[in-house]
């Protein structure tokens, strides 16, 4: 059987193993593209189920989440943590709140996380987790509940040098606070290098918050860079205005772009003249509030409910919201608008066709793989300090960070090149963040 036949037979089993988990087909199916062209010429990487292994997490946890609610109601969640793979370091990965979240989900997630943090070059496995719980209007109290009792469960199953989870959609430094609060309490260990994404003064690192977004921009920077371009006075659309979307906007107006739009899930803001960064972090971070408000204050901006963000014309276009947001249809009019480069802030953003779209128009795309890896670059970082008892200034943190994000482009750059495929940012990713993994697992055996 020739070697390509050997993983598509591989991915089907994988399909079939996992039926019902679409998100996580799908992760697997852009891996496994890649794949094929890693054993065109190394065909030793599909020996001793090698791919087998990697695609069947090391462990899965499931837990229930019973809660109470400030009625004196009870509730019910679903808690999991996939400890996906810890051959170059800890599972390290987000937690995700959000009702969205199933074994699928959370798969997908951690699935992608391995790539991105071997791509990251510093010593963390990767694994995701969360729960099904909708934060969406909670009372404080409702949720330092709910993080407290899903901690009661995943204490026992994380630690500084097992598995470190942080934020993600849903998971801020609120919720940190409280779980970390709570693992504290049942530990009495005071082990802070057991989750990341922690405030200032209890462990946490500087610029961790703002990693993500930072890191995109620095990434899109240098692929403009190699283009020959730059980000000075280009148009940038940021979907989303959660963390990553807030300081992508930050970073992207220091390097001299313009972001014009945002959005959040009842639709989105347009202000040409460049979004008011403070305004947007007083709505979305101080008062919790909508995208809308953001109109009511600043008459020029227009909020438009219930439309795709990607009508508007740009250069450059940051998806930063969630997964499959930016599809084949806004993909094409991304394309006809002229944008020049697209990366994706979120986890697996644009669906397949969306990335088909912008391949067969040469527009340089970035997988969120590398071009937010910034966010767990920075938790790594965070566990070093914790590691050595030490805290970093906020310019060195951010310079490392640059610096990061620089050789994540370069790596990425040169292994697409490497493998024939040069400018193809998914590929590189893949191949780069593969091959690490690959000869790691094969250096510890089976
Ligand atoms: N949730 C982020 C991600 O998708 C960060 C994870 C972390 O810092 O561990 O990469």
């Amino acid at each position: 059987m020739s070697t390509r036949d050997q993983v598509a037979e591989i991915y089907e089993q994988v399909r079939l193993r996992n039926a019902g988990e679409p998100e996580f087909h799908q992760a697997a199916a852009e891996v496994f593209e890649s794949l094929q062209v890693v054993l065109d010429h190394h065909p030793h990487y599909a020996d001793s189920g090698l791919i087998e292994r990697l695609c069947e997490p090391e462990r899965q946890i499931i837990f229930r989440v019973p809660w109470v609610d400030d009625s004196g109601n009870v509730h019910v969640n679903r808690g999991f943590r996939v400890q996906y793979n810890s051959v170059l370091g800890p599972y390290k990965g987000g937690l995700r709140f959000h009702p969205s979240v199933n074994l699928g989900i959370v798969k997908f997630l951690g699935f992608e996380q391995i790539f991105k943090n071997a791509l990251t070059g510093l010593p963390i496995g990767g694994g995701k987790g969360g729960s099904d719980f909708d934060p969406k209007g909670r009372s404080e109290a409702e949720i330092m509940r709910f993080c407290q009792s899903f901690m009661t469960e995943l204490h026992r199953h994380i630690g500084e040098y097992t598995d470190v989870p942080a934020g993600d959609i849903g998971v801020g430094g609120r919720e940190i606070g409280y779980l970390f609060g709570q693992y504290k309490r049942l530990t009495n260990s005071y082990e802070s290098g057991v989750l990341t994404g922690k405030g200032l003064t209890w462990g946490g690192s500087q610029v961790r918050r703002e990693a993500t977004g930072y890191g995109v921009a620095y990434f899109v920077a240098e692929m403009l860079k190699a283009a020959n371009s730059s980000l000075d006075g280009k148009t940038v659309v940021v979907s989303g205005s959660g963390n990553v979307a807030i300081y992508a906007i930050e970073k992207v107006h220091q390097l001299g772009g313009i972001a014009i739009a945002s959005s959040d899930s009842s639709g989105y803001l347009v202000d040409e003249k460049g979004i008011d960064l403070e305004l947007l972090k007083e709505i979305k971070e101080v008062r919790r509030g909508r995208i809308s408000e953001y109109a009511d204050t600043v008459p020029h901006a227009r909020f438009v409910p219930n439309g795709s963000i990607w009508d508007v014309p740009c250069d450059v276009a940051l998806p930063c919201a969630t997964q499959n947001e930016l599809d084949e249809a806004a993909a094409k009019t991304l394309v006809t608008n002229g944008v020049q480069a697209v990366a994706e802030g979120a986890n697996m953003p644009t669906t397949p066709q969306g990335v088909q779209v912008f391949r067969d128009a040469a527009v340089a795309f970035a997988p969120g793989k590398a071009a937010n890896a910034g966010g767990v670059a920075t938790s790594a970082l965070e566990m070093q300090q914790n590691a050595s008892r030490d805290s970093w200034g906020f310019e060195y943190t951010d310079e490392r960070l640059a610096g990061i994000m620089r050789g994540i482009h370069e790596r990425t750059v040169a292994t697409a090149a490497e493998y024939g495929m040069p400018g193809d940012y998914v590929h590189g990713a893949n191949i780069a963040g593969f091959v690490k993994v690959a000869d790691a697992m094969i250096s510890l055996g089976v």
